[in-house]
Protein backbone atom coordinates (compact mmCIF):
# COMPACT_ATOMS: atom_id res chain seq x y z
CA UNK A 1 0.00 0.00 0.00
CA UNK A 2 1.45 3.22 -0.84
CA UNK A 3 1.05 5.68 1.42
CA UNK A 4 -0.18 9.54 0.49
CA UNK A 5 2.52 11.82 0.25
CA UNK A 6 0.46 14.43 2.82
CA UNK A 7 0.98 11.68 5.81
CA UNK A 8 4.69 10.92 4.82
CA UNK A 9 5.28 14.82 5.18
CA UNK A 10 3.39 16.29 7.32
CA UNK A 11 3.16 13.59 9.93
CA UNK A 12 -0.07 15.52 10.64
CA UNK A 13 -4.03 14.11 10.48
CA UNK A 14 -5.21 13.26 6.83
CA UNK A 15 -8.76 13.37 7.12
CA UNK A 16 -10.63 10.46 4.30
CA UNK A 17 -11.49 14.08 2.32
CA UNK A 18 -7.91 13.95 1.58
CA UNK A 19 -7.72 16.91 3.32
CA UNK A 20 -4.42 17.91 5.83
CA UNK A 21 -4.92 18.79 8.71
CA UNK A 22 -1.80 20.71 10.42
CA UNK A 23 -2.23 21.83 14.51
CA UNK A 24 -0.39 24.61 16.07
CA UNK A 25 -0.38 26.18 19.60
CA UNK A 26 1.14 28.27 22.13
CA UNK A 27 3.51 26.89 24.80
CA UNK A 28 0.67 27.09 27.37
CA UNK A 29 -2.07 25.38 24.87
CA UNK A 30 -4.52 28.72 25.83
CA UNK A 31 -4.19 29.42 21.94
CA UNK A 32 -4.39 26.70 19.69
CA UNK A 33 -5.47 26.10 16.00
CA UNK A 34 -6.17 23.47 13.08
CA UNK A 35 -5.22 24.67 9.13
CA UNK A 36 -7.30 22.40 7.24
CA UNK A 37 -5.18 22.63 3.29
CA UNK A 38 -5.16 20.59 0.28
CA UNK A 39 -3.40 18.00 -0.10
CA UNK A 40 -1.21 19.32 -3.22
CA UNK A 41 1.36 20.47 -0.83
CA UNK A 42 4.55 19.38 -1.11
CA UNK A 43 6.06 22.29 1.06
CA UNK A 44 4.96 24.98 3.54
CA UNK A 45 6.49 28.57 2.67
CA UNK A 46 7.56 29.51 6.00
CA UNK A 47 8.20 33.38 5.74
CA UNK A 48 10.73 35.07 8.01
CA UNK A 49 9.43 38.94 8.43
CA UNK A 50 11.39 41.47 9.28
CA UNK A 51 9.02 43.77 10.40
CA UNK A 52 9.88 45.51 14.23
CA UNK A 53 7.67 43.27 15.84
CA UNK A 54 8.90 40.14 14.30
CA UNK A 55 12.76 40.45 14.30
CA UNK A 56 12.16 41.09 17.87
CA UNK A 57 9.65 37.54 18.31
CA UNK A 58 11.59 35.50 15.41
CA UNK A 59 8.01 35.53 13.66
CA UNK A 60 7.90 33.12 11.07
CA UNK A 61 4.36 32.96 9.17
CA UNK A 62 2.39 30.88 6.70
CA UNK A 63 -0.99 31.20 4.79
CA UNK A 64 -2.38 29.87 2.00
CA UNK A 65 -5.58 31.87 0.19
CA UNK A 66 -7.49 27.93 0.27
CA UNK A 67 -6.62 27.34 3.57
CA UNK A 68 -9.26 27.10 6.40
CA UNK A 69 -8.32 28.15 10.31
CA UNK A 70 -10.30 27.27 13.30
CA UNK A 71 -8.81 29.06 16.67
CA UNK A 72 -9.60 28.04 20.13
CA UNK A 73 -8.98 30.53 23.19
CA UNK A 74 -9.45 29.14 26.02
CA UNK A 75 -9.38 31.75 28.27
CA UNK A 76 -9.94 35.11 26.19
CA UNK A 77 -8.45 37.63 29.14
CA UNK A 78 -4.84 36.13 29.02
CA UNK A 79 -4.27 36.65 24.99
CA UNK A 80 -3.32 40.29 24.52
CA UNK A 81 -4.36 41.49 21.12
CA UNK A 82 -1.11 43.64 19.96
CA UNK A 83 -1.33 46.31 17.14
CA UNK A 84 1.32 48.61 15.77
CA UNK A 85 2.16 51.02 12.86
CA UNK A 86 -1.45 50.83 10.66
CA UNK A 87 -2.76 49.20 12.94
CA UNK A 88 -4.70 47.23 11.01
CA UNK A 89 -3.26 43.57 12.04
CA UNK A 90 -3.45 41.93 15.66
CA UNK A 91 -0.80 39.96 17.26
CA UNK A 92 -2.26 37.11 19.19
CA UNK A 93 0.18 36.97 21.90
CA UNK A 94 -0.72 34.68 24.90
CA UNK A 95 0.00 36.36 28.16
CA UNK A 96 0.80 33.55 30.60
CA UNK A 97 3.00 31.87 27.70
CA UNK A 98 4.53 34.62 25.84
CA UNK A 99 4.08 32.67 22.50
CA UNK A 100 2.40 34.42 19.36
CA UNK A 101 0.53 31.80 17.30
CA UNK A 102 -1.51 33.91 14.81
CA UNK A 103 -2.44 36.92 13.25
CA UNK A 104 -5.75 38.28 12.09
CA UNK A 105 -6.49 40.94 10.28
CA UNK A 106 -10.16 42.45 9.43
CA UNK A 107 -10.62 43.06 6.03
CA UNK A 108 -14.14 44.28 4.42
CA UNK A 109 -15.93 42.43 7.40
CA UNK A 110 -14.12 39.21 6.70
CA UNK A 111 -11.27 37.71 9.18
CA UNK A 112 -7.92 36.85 8.04
CA UNK A 113 -4.88 35.23 9.57
CA UNK A 114 -1.67 34.22 9.40
CA UNK A 115 0.30 30.83 11.37
CA UNK A 116 3.32 30.94 13.32
CA UNK A 117 5.27 28.06 11.86
CA UNK A 118 7.36 28.08 15.49
CA UNK A 119 3.66 26.87 16.92
CA UNK A 120 3.43 24.27 14.37
CA UNK A 121 3.28 20.47 16.48
CA UNK A 122 3.80 17.22 14.98
CA UNK A 123 5.01 18.80 11.63
CA UNK A 124 8.19 17.71 9.64
CA UNK A 125 10.34 20.78 9.98
CA UNK A 126 11.85 19.70 5.89
CA UNK A 127 8.61 20.35 4.79
CA UNK A 128 9.04 24.27 5.81
CA UNK A 129 10.72 25.96 2.49
CA UNK A 130 12.02 28.81 4.67
CA UNK A 131 11.75 32.22 2.59
CA UNK A 132 12.46 36.17 3.73
CA UNK A 133 9.71 38.85 3.86
CA UNK A 134 9.62 42.25 3.74
CA UNK A 135 6.50 44.47 3.82
CA UNK A 136 8.05 47.56 5.23
CA UNK A 137 7.28 50.96 3.43
CA UNK A 138 4.14 49.08 1.94
CA UNK A 139 1.08 51.30 1.45
CA UNK A 140 -1.99 50.61 3.38
CA UNK A 141 -4.48 50.04 0.51
CA UNK A 142 -1.85 47.68 -0.87
CA UNK A 143 -1.21 45.89 2.08
CA UNK A 144 -4.68 44.60 2.84
CA UNK A 145 -4.77 43.62 -1.05
CA UNK A 146 -2.29 41.44 -0.58
CA UNK A 147 -3.47 39.71 2.60
CA UNK A 148 -6.64 38.82 0.87
CA UNK A 149 -4.97 37.71 -1.72
CA UNK A 150 -2.59 35.48 0.47
CA UNK A 151 -3.52 35.06 3.99
CA UNK A 152 -5.91 32.11 5.33
CA UNK A 153 -9.50 33.45 4.80
CA UNK A 154 -11.99 31.36 6.34
CA UNK A 155 -11.24 31.59 10.11
CA UNK A 156 -13.48 30.52 12.43
CA UNK A 157 -12.34 32.44 16.25
CA UNK A 158 -14.03 30.59 18.98
CA UNK A 159 -13.77 31.69 22.42
CA UNK A 160 -14.32 29.08 25.10
CA UNK A 161 -14.02 30.83 28.37
CA UNK A 162 -13.40 34.45 29.60
ZN1 LIG B 1 0.13 30.12 26.19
Amino acid sequence: MVVPAEIRLYGATATETGLVLIHGACHCRNISFSLTLEPDPVEIVARACNCSFCTKHGGVWTSRPDGELEVLVQHSALVSRYAFGTKTAEFHICTRCGVVPIVTSRIDGGLYAVVSVNAFEGVEPSLLRRAAASFEGEEEDTRLERRKRNWIPNVNYVEIGA
